[in-house]
């Protein structure tokens, strides 16, 4: 039987009531959530797959909050202190001090072995406050992996400069705010973000010339530089360690080759996100009680269909509001090999267009997962979008923390394909407490979605169908 708007709205009624409080992790909300999406699974005959016989993979993470900081630059024992509008500064304990560290510049801090690039070679970091661009260019390692370098070789500060002067006072405002990371991940005593006249101005004091050194980070050849300044640091900062859990779930298949099928979408959202005396849930009815409405009725069609020969994998993340954190999570500590994944298909965002959308596909340009996503498209009778606009939402959402890993992963569906549409939810209420069932969901695309998805499925899990492209 064919998914329809009503069975998608079922559950999306119950993950966006306000009972839910906006799913926030850590929260009521996780657990009422997990409640429900394992309870549905093992409904449906899915087989508890977090490891250990369970439904959920924990997620460690650290919440943080500047609270006092200080931060002197000095030259030649000239030392200044940077303004309070010019600095944001973190702390890996609640208190951090860092005195005259030695400042090298790093440019992107990136090591990349197959292409010969070293930022970090050569130089001495041990107890270094690490100045380093935050932006890199593309193909470059992304940040977390670039601070992780600087981390290993010792660094005891980063300071990473921003590169757009025009929007600091927003990201400073986001900075200054609490932030979440995975606790496995690795981070430096004191991080420090700084904009580019900022750092500019500190550069210039030292005697160098900051585009100078941005031009220079350019080149393939480029080392590290120490610079003639010092920096201190006196930071204080609110921590707090909680738990979060990924819901993992598996349909057997009955082939031997452990290889398999993964579906996926978050489950978390904002959760109260405004002051008293006001609407404060904010619910993400689209965002993504939506997804997880299909990840659920996709998995029934899948548990009562034919048995596949590969594994299905159906998992709901936690976290991707903070950053991916729950699908980073997962893809660093998954509970099969990453290379027995042979597609992973995320889910978010599907209730916001109607029917005979275009199919639109974010994480294109694997052959044969292309090839095999446009022949199903059109034996449905779907049109495919041929632009490549929706390509720009990729790194933000969770299929990049697996694609980035090496597994094929896309998203596929109507709901990116019409940029006026998404961007007239993005404006109106994305992540806002109107983002509930009162808007008027649009789920005749998410249904013929639904039936892509199967099709999908059925096929990639079929070795004789889909082989993925050897990695
Ligand atoms: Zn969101």
């Amino acid at each position: 039987m064919p998914v329809t708007p009503d069975d998608l709205r079922r559950h999306i009624e119950v993950l966006a009531s306000d009972g839910f409080e906006g799913r926030q992790p850590g929260t009521r909300g996780e657990s009422k959530t997990l409640a429900y999406i394992a309870g549905q699974l093992q409904r449906l005959g899915l087989q508890p797959a977090a490891g250990r016989g369970s439904w959920y993979q924990p997620v460690a993470l650290v919440e943080s909050r500047p609270f006092s900081q200080r931060a002197t630059w000095s030259v030649g024992g000239r030392r200044t202190e940077l303004r309070r509008r010019d600095v944001v500064l973190v702390g890996r304990s609640p208190i951090e001090r860092v005195e005259d560290a030695p400042v090298v510049f790093v440019g992107h801090g990136a090591r990349i072995t197959g292409r010969n690039i070293d930022q970090l070679r050569g130089a001495s970091l041990e107890g270094a406050a690490v100045l380093m661009l935050r932006q890199a260019p593309d193909g470059f390692p992304d940040l977390s992996e670039r601070i992780r370098a600087v981390v290993a070789a010792g660094a005891s500060a980063i300071i990473l400069i921003h590169d757009d002067d025009v929007a600091w006072a927003t990201v400073r405002a986001g900075l200054s705010n609490r932030r979440t990371r995975l606790q496995m991940e690795e981070v430096a005593p004191v991080q420090a973000e700084v904009p580019f006249g900022a750092a500019d101005r500190l550069v210039a004091q030292a005697g160098a010339d900051l585009d100078e050194l941005v031009r220079s980070a350019g080149s393939a050849t480029f080392r590290a530089i120490p610079l003639d300044a010092r920096a201190s640091f006196d930071v204080s900062t609110e921590l707090r360690s909680y738990t979060s859990n990924n819901v993992v779930g598996r349909i057997s298949g009955s082939g031997k080759s452990g290889e398999s099928v993964l579906y996926l979408g978050h489950w978390d959202h904002l959760g109260i996100c405004r002051p008293e005396g006001f609407d404060r849930i904010c619910n993400g009815a689209v965002d993504n009680a939506s997804g997880i409405a299909m990840l659920l009725e996709v998995a029934a069609r899948l548990a009562s269909g034919e048995r596949p020969q590969r594994d299905i994998l159906v998992m709901a993340t936690t976290a991707e509001e903070m950053g991916l954190l729950g699908a980073r999570h997962y893809a660093a500590n998954p509970t099969v090999p990453l290379k027995s994944i042979v597609a992973a298909l995320n889910v978010d965002t599907v209730a916001i267009h109607g029917k005979g959308e275009p199919v639109a596909v974010i994480g294109r340009g694997i052959a044969p997962l292309d090839r095999l996503i446009a022949a199903t498209a059109a034996e449905l009778g779907r049109k495919m979008d041929e632009d490549t606009e929706a390509d720009a939402f990729v790194t933000r959402q969770d299929g990049w923390a697996f694609a980035r890993a090496g597994v094929p992963a896309v998203m596929v569906g109507g709901s990116f394909s019409d940029m006026q549409q998404l961007g007239a939810f993005l404006a109106g209420p994305y992540h806002k407490p109107d983002d509930d069932l009162r808007q008027e969901l649009i789920l005749d695309g998410a249904a013929e979605d639904a039936a892509l998805l199967i099709a999908l499925g059925v096929k990639l899990a079929d070795p004789r169908l889909y082989r993925p492209q050897p990695r």
